[in-house]
């Protein structure tokens, strides 16, 4: 570790992390910005897993995510932003300057934006660690287009948007795509809903939930059961599609911010500002509501604008 402290250091590097970059590059803090691993890794954030990005504003025609977050790059790496390609697994809020801990870095700071974003949920049946990757996955979007699932049936789990979403997106390749649901009444917004009840390629199981995958080396079906009925089957499947929610990554704060019973950062009403003055949060860490790229970002500038804030209050920036 040097002894030079930064002024502000950012941990993520989806559009909230970005979008503060840029904030703060441009009001001269100079941020130094931990943005995960760059080959396989978590940085970009859950756009660059995603294809189409149709509803951000400014681009009519839809932008690719993984588009749009070089793009978010080149513009806070433009200004100055200071990146490094390291995950965070420790910091020390409990005294200042600030410590935080990459794989191989460790930095000081004044003042720090969290934008760690979330991780799709996972629900660790039986084979899961076995099949993983072998026909499991929880993004279809990264995975629904390699070789082996195409022309195959296939199975996505959930019944939010992402589940609606990655369904009707595997409808491209596969034969038929079971959407497995845990209730009798989709959680996703009307318009999703209505586009996997018209989709003939989608087939909705009601009131089911999935025991197991099933397969040796690679997914080949999966055993469901119906919770109103009890009956259990199995269904012949190529791939099997997690789309059950997100868990906030706070893990490195845990003990140190406050969170609520999930695992999200709690922010004070109105403001980006967590228990530990200095120490803001923006994006999916803390957005358990929205958790749409365009509010992320305008959480970042709203978090980098009360940084540069309070660095000055302090005589720091
Ligand atoms: P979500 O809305 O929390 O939905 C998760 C779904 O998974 C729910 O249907 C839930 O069932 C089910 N589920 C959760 N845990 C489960 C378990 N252990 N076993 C079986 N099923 C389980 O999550 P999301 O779909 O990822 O959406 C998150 C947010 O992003 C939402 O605000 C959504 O609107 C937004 N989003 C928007 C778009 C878009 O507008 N294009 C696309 C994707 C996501 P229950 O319904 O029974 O709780």
């Amino acid at each position: 570790m040097t002894d030079e402290v930064k002024k502000l250091a950012i941990i993520g590097s989806g559009p909230a992390g970005h979008t503060a970059a840029i904030y703060a590059a441009r009001a001269n803090l100079n941020p130094f910005m931990y943005e995960g691993y760059v080959v396989g890794g978590s940085a970009g954030g859950q756009l660059t897993t995603t294809t189409d990005v149709e509803n951000y504003p400014g681009f009519p025609e839809g932008v690719s995510g993984p588009e749009l977050m070089q793009l978010f790059r080149s513009q806070a790496a433009r200004f100055g932003t200071e990146m490094v390609g390291e995950d965070v697994h420790e910091v020390d809020f409990s005294q200042r300057p600030f410590r935080i801990k990459g794989d191989e870095t460790e930095v000081q700071a004044h003042a720090v934006i969290i934008a760690t974003g979330a991780t799709a949920k996972r629900m660790h049946v039986p084979s899961e660690e076995k099949l993983w990757n072998q026909g499991m996955s929880a993004c279809a979007v990264c995975d629904g287009a390699l070789p082996f699932f195409r022309n195959q049936p296939l199975m996505v789990i959930g019944g939010g948007d992402t589940a609606v979403e990655e369904a009707t997106y595997l409808t491209k390749f596969g034969s038929v795509v079971y959407l497995v649901h845990r209730r009798d009444e989709l959680r996703a917004s009307k318009i999703m809903a209505k586009r996997a009840l018209e989709n003939e390629k989608i087939d909705i199981l009601w009131d089911t939930v999935l025991e197991d995958a099933i397969g040796d080396q690679f997914v080949t079906g999966a055993r469901i059961k119906n919770v109103k009925s009890s009956e259990v089957k199995e269904l012949d499947v190529a791939g099997i599609f997690y789309a059950i929610g997100h868990t906030p990554n706070t893990q490195p704060f845990k003990g140190q911010l406050d969170m609520n019973e999930t695992g999200y950062l709690i922010v004070q009403p109105g403001t980006q500002q967590t228990n530990v003055e200095g120490v803001f949060a923006a994006g999916d860490v803390h957005d358990h509501k929205y958790r749409q790229a365009v509010t992320a970002a305008g959480a970042g500038c709203a978090a980098a604008l009360e940084a540069e804030r309070w660095l000055g209050e302090q005589g720091i920036a």
